[in-house]
């Protein structure tokens, strides 16, 4: 019921798939190899699968509880040892680079580790998530003392980190961002306000925690553009790091949730807090967005931690659950539900499903790699273009598919799906807030459509659907790939109209256009990972592996791309829907 294996061969095939070798082929990763990065990958595997599996259940049992003469939070020792583990392992910092003591790897390393932390433990893993969002913004855009101070500490896990955005009336509008900043006089600030749903806002295993948080200075222009993002520390601290007397920002409640017990989600009380401007005035989103591009990759690796382990149990439940007569040849007896065509195509489908969302968080993944450290400048731009376009897919379509694929897993399990005992609820529970935080996907639907299709005139999206149609052009010579890779191709084709028609029609019919996002995202999520399954069958084509692979792509071909969402079906348009609603 509880077990966890991390498919870490897997995951390097994955990895290589869509293009591990030409990113430590860049010069910032001569001293690392494939071989090297599995090892490390294997290491933690193991302490995922024995130290911080065990602390799923007893996270999910027991969340944190907030004392609130002291506002401070307790959890249950299990859960502060699978921490305790990730951090003494310096997992953190694995993907960081070793200016500031990271392990230098590159981030798709620090990408699997988040998705096998997530499959072990997902309400654990969003504390250092959030620590390795700071770590990134701080590295772009932290002042020296900052980077030497705080970026070191919070690398080996002594501190750790937040990111305060949600406020009570601002979700995802940020433009309603309340909370005020009043300069002090000595180039500090004063902040006050509440925000809200702030993951491990309190946080009981470090010694110190830095809030990223965005607030408003006096006389700042209304709505984002009047926005600044402070460093507020909970202990003050001096150049060495050593802290001082506790700040004025508490904890005042924990919200009661449906997942992700284990983590602690709460309510934020600023009242005067001391803390420092990062980044320009004013320049508070742009700073912040560096923490949520990292944050959505992240998140959509959500959905396929939880989709792989909820995979393994249905698979595991399915072997063991005897029920009913066998179909086949052999009628004579009953047989374990796993030998029942419907159960068969609902594990297939669960398993063609995470491959699929890896595979397109991983090339998000290598696609910033490269557009930071590629010696190229022209190609640093083009994978800047592509991890751009490639974010919202992943976030919300790797989240989506991961309440998909926990549902399916729960189905599998009949009945005891729906009973707590067997751990699948606790799956479907954990993985359903994936769609909602971190921008929820309606909104990552929308930034889809007017960011990164129509502002640079559909240039990002025909790069990407040039090349998938390139990969399927050649899988369509493979004869064990060809109908899939086929159907990619002309899905790829069917995309390039609707990405036109939404250029067209959002300046002049945004209600219409907009309409049709979610659809947008779905359809070009699944070309995006439709190319990179062909792409993996091309690679591995002379493997033992291949004729898996092609079942795979085959299995896609009609679970995801026969179902992908049609130009008809985008541009519906507003009538039909206030048609619907018009009696409610
Ligand atoms: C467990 C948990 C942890 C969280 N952790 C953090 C954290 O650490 N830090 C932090 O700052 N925040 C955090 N959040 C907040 C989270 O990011 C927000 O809940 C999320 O951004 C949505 O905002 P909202 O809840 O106000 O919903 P709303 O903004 O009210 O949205 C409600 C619905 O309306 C839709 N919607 C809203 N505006 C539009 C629009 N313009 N067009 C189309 N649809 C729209 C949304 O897609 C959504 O479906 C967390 C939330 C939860 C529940």
């Amino acid at each position: 019921v509880d077990v966890y294996r991390a498919p870490v061969d897997r995951i390097v095939r994955a990895m290589r798939a869509v293009g591990l070798d030409d990113v430590l082929a860049m010069p910032a990763y001569s001293a690392i190899d494939a071989v090297a990065l599995a090892e490390v990958l294997g290491g933690f595997a193991k302490l995922a699968e024995e130290v911080i599996t065990p602390s799923d259940r007893v996270g999910d049992r027991r969340p944190p509880v907030l004392n609130l003469e002291t506002a401070t939070v307790t959890v249950p020792d299990e859960v502060a040892a699978a921490m305790a583990s990730y951090v003494e392992g310096g997992w953190i910092g694995l993907s960081v680079s070793g200016t500031h003591g990271g392990g230098g790897f590159p981030a798709i390393a620090g990408l699997a580790v988040h998705e096998m932390f997530g499959s072990a433990n997902l309400g654990v893993s969003l504390g250092p998530m959030l620590t390795q969002s700071t770590i990134e913004l701080l590295e772009q855009i932290g002042d020296e003392r900052l980077q030497r101070v705080v970026l070191r500490r919070l690398i080996n896990g002594t501190w750790s980190g937040t990111m305060q955005l949600t406020e009570p009336d601002a979700g995802s509008d940020l433009n309603a961002v309340r909370s005020i900043a009043e300069p002090i006089g000595d180039g500090r600030y004063a902040i006050s306000g509440t925000k809200i749903y702030i993951t491990w806002g309190e946080n009981p295993l470090v010694e110190n925690t830095v809030h990223l948080v965005l607030a408003r200075t006096p006389g700042a222009a209304p709505g984002v553009k009047g926005i600044s993002l402070f460093l507020v520390p909970k202990f003050m601290f001096d150049d060495d790091g050593n802290l001082g007397e506790r700040n004025t920002v508490w904890c005042r409640a924990l919200e009661h949730k449906l997942g992700i017990h284990a983590s602690p989600t709460c309510v934020m009380e600023f009242d005067g807090a001391v803390g420092e401007l990062v980044g320009p005035l004013h320049g508070g989103m742009d700073a912040m967005f560096i923490m949520m591009n990292l944050a959505r990759l992240a998140v959509g690796v959500q959905g396929v931690s939880v989709a792989e382990r909820a995979m393994q149990q249905a698979i595991a439940y399915a072997e063991a659950r005897v029920q009913g007569r066998g179909v086949g040849a052999d009628r004579s007896g009953d047989v374990a539900i796993i030998d029942h065509p419907d159960i068969r195509r609902m594990l297939a489908d669960m398993a063609v499903t995470v491959d699929a969302s890896r595979l397109l968080t991983f090339a998000n993944s290598i696609a910033i790699d490269r557009a930071a450290h590629h010696p190229d400048a022209d190609e640093r731009a083009r994978s800047q273009r592509r991890a751009d376009l490639l974010t919202p897919l992943s976030k919300a379509w790797g989240t989506d598919q991961g309440v998909r694929v926990a549902s399916l897993a729960l189905q599998v399990h009949g009945g005891m799906g729906f009973i707590e005992e067997t751990g699948i609820a606790q799956r479907y529970r954990d993985v359903r807030i994936a769609p909602i935080y971190e921008g929820a996907n309606g909104i990552q639907a929308i930034d889809l459509v007017g960011r990164k299709v129509v502002r640079d005139g559909g240039a990002a999206l025909a790069e990407l659907l040039d090349e998938v149609r390139t990969v399927c052009a050649v899988g369509a010579t493979l004869p064990a790939l060809a109908a899939g890779a086929t159907a990619v191709a002309a899905l790829a084709d069917e995309a390039r109209v609707v990405g036109e028609w939404v250029i067209a029609n959002h300046p002049t019919d945004p209600r219409t256009t907009l309409l049709g996002a979610t659809k947008f995202l779905e359809l070009l999520s699944v070309v995006a990972a439709g190319g990179l399954l062909v792409q993996w069958g091309v690679a591995e084509a002379d493997q033992p592996t291949a004729g898996q692979l092609a079942s795979s792509l085959a299995f896609f071909a009609q679970e995801h791309v026969a179902r992908a969402p049609r130009l008809a079906e985008i541009s519906i348009g507003m009538g039909v829907v206030d048609g619907v609603l018009s009696q409610k």
